[in-house]
């Protein structure tokens, strides 16, 4: 019984996976290619129709939309930063409104999809944490961000990274992620390498190791502090897993050989910026193939809570550094628009400039 139907008892057909797909078209009678064609015409194609999936018979064109619905994000508007970085808004079909930030870069495009209305976590320094959980989206609304951004691209611009570091925490919601997933790294799906995938948690611990058993997608884990008081005070899920049961299953978890786990660690001003820090950082870090993205905090009206100087950031890196842990300093993007890392969620619609015209 597939999870997702609409009231109607219509199957919402992007969240299914292949092998879904497939058993509910041979119950229908269909032969088993059909699937197939179907999924390439939703994933690589984009259909919004099944009108439009012409090399499949007149008469299953005419009989497909009685038993699946088509879902895509009503796009709601766009707000690009003077750096580049654009925020979509997206509302779902139950009028629940998400974000995704497109971020150039070179010669790379990133995209940060959202995972969750709202989120559960409740990290304190964290704007998208004041929503609260709302509901899980189905992968068919995690796969829609990067499939109907393509579309609206220039020609010759794809997306080249997804990192999973927008509203929501991916990992809560397992079993949609790893749906969607399957999509973005299937060969006839989005196709995209799991080289190019970046999954970050707030360290939900079973639900890492379960997600490195089943997929080879990069894994970044927010860990903000070097003590576990700290992480505490400002992390909740802190007291379910504590930051040593955490650092122990990074360390034994079968990361592939060529990767290393992310630790981002975002920078608060007098809190966890000390050369003391940096010290019991590197400590906490030994044996376990890592690198940290340090994240100076993105100021906002609603915390007061502020982002150490560039000097102090330089610094703890230094330390870092020469003690060999690979460091760098992610650099702020989106800011004007509250696109940056913890402030998705707070959009003023007021200011968006409508793109509903602009086919997404
Ligand atoms: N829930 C997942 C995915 C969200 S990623 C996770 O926590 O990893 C969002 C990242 O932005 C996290 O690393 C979070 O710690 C960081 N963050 C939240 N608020 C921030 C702020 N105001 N400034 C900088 N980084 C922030």
């Amino acid at each position: 019984m597939p999870r997702f139907t609409e009231p109607d008892g219509r199957i919402d057909i992007k969240s299914l996976s292949l092998d879904e797909l497939t058993t509910e078209l041979v119950a229908l009678g269909s032969e088993k290619f059909r699937a197939l064609q179907i999924w390439k015409w939703l994933w690589q194609k984009a259909a919004r129709t099944f009108e439009e999936m012409t090399n499949i018979s007149r008469e299953w064109r005419d009989k497909l939309p009685a038993h699946f619905v088509i879902r895509e994000l009503t796009p709601v508007g766009v707000l690009t930063s003077t750096d580049g970085t654009r925020k979509f808004l997206w509302h779902t079909a139950d009028g629940q409104q998400i974000e995704s930030v497109l971020i150039p870069d070179d010669d790379r495009l990133t995209l940060c999809v959202s995972t969750q209305v709202g989120c559960a976590m409740a990290c304190s320094f964290c704007l998208t944490g004041d929503l609260g959980l709302k509901r899980h989206l189905r992968p068919a609304e995690i796969v829609n961000q990067p499939l109907q951004i393509s579309r609206i691209l220039p020609a010759g611009q794809r997306i080249t990274n997804v990192v999973m570091m927008g509203m929501g925490e991916p990992l809560h919601n397992y079993d949609n992620l790893v749906a969607a997933l399957r999509v973005y790294l299937h060969e006839h799906g989005l196709g995209m390498s799991h080289r190019r995938i970046t999954v970050s948690t707030v360290g939900l611990v079973p639900a890492m190791k379960r997600l490195t058993d089943d997929l080879p997608v990069n894994l970044a884990v927010s860990l903000n502090a070097s003590t576990e008081e700290q992480r505490r005070a400002v992390m909740p899920i802190t007291k379910k897993y504590s930051m040593a049961e955490l650092l122990e299953a990074c360390r034994d978890l079968p990361i592939h050989h060529h990767k290393r786990i992310t630790f981002e660690y975002v920078m608060m001003a007098g809190f966890n910026d000390s050369l003391e820090d940096a010290a019991r950082l590197s400590k906490l870090l030994r044996g376990i193939r890592s690198k940290v993205n340090l994240i100076p905090y993105n100021e906002n009206p609603q915390r007061d809570i502020q982002r150490p100087a560039a000097e102090v950031a330089r610094a703890f890196q230094h330390y870092l550094v020469t003690r060999g842990v690979q460091c760098s300093i992610r650099s702020t993007r989106g800011k004007d628009i509250s696109a940056a890392c913890g402030q998705l969620g707070k959009a003023d619609l007021a200011s968006v400039a409508i793109f509903a015209e602009s086919g997404a």
